[in-house]
């Protein structure tokens, strides 16, 4: 597997390009054009069958529509955060001057399901809620790979818990679960990809947290 990080500025979330026989996309942005130029630069866009959300911001988001039109690729996301997406609050659409969202998503996912690659190895569906109910990482056990959307971010960041479904005791709990994982690569939704001593880096996260949550 190879990833492939894709950002067109600063305000907009990461799309990751994951290479293999079975190619998809975890997260796609803002900017659709951006998206599309960058995976045209290494293959098919066409070759591209899934877009796995890893929850309903639309910032995540935005280009998934036109994305999913030109690479006829399916749409993925959590149960719990599927009825998010065309609410305009819940999906923060009206913080970027935008509207909920008007498809409906091809593929509902659960807790530890798996999705394959085509290679023998899959991506594991985590359910991390706390920034949205049903907020999703995705865990390549063969590479030690996390794809932590807006749960936890490096150098102990973490995901706000005041927008709609967030809870701060339940991203707590969440963080408490990837801490249990054994992670050598964390790619965040937002920022910069890091292979820093990951556990202690999401140890932290829980840490502050932690001491959030017990503030509250
Ligand atoms: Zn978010
Ligand atoms: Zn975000």
């Amino acid at each position: 597997m190879q990833v492939i990080q894709i950002n067109s500025s600063p305000a907009d979330a990461n799309a990751y390009l994951i290479i293999a026989p079975k190619p998809l996309l975890i997260d796609v942005g803002i900017n659709a054009k951006y998206v599309l130029d960058r995976i045209e630069d290494i293959m098919d866009p066409a070759n591209i069958e899934l877009i796995i959300l890893t929850h309903a911001h639309y910032d995540h988001w935005g280009a998934v529509e036109e994305i999913s039109r030109q690479t006829g690729a399916k749409i993925a996301i959590h149960t719990k955060d599927a009825g998010l997406l065309s609410d305009d609050i819940s999906s923060v659409a009206v913080m970027f001057g935008a509207q909920g969202a008007c498809f409906q998503p091809d593929i509902i996912l659960n807790d530890s399901e798996l999705i394959g690659l085509g290679n023998g190895s899959d991506l594991e569906v985590i359910n991390t809620p706390g920034h949205t109910q049903g907020s999703i990482c995705l865990y390549h056990s063969q590479s030690r790979s996390l794809f932590s959307g807006d749960t936890v971010f490096p150098e102990g960041s973490f995901g706000r818990t005041d927008l709609p479904s967030g809870d701060g005791r339940s991203l707590v709990d969440s963080l408490k679960r990837l801490a249990g994982l054994d992670v050598d690569i964390l790619y965040p939704g937002h920022g910069y990809v890091t292979k820093d001593d990951v556990p202690g880096q999401i140890r932290l996260s829980l840490q502050f947290a932690g001491s959030f949550v017990h503030d509250l």
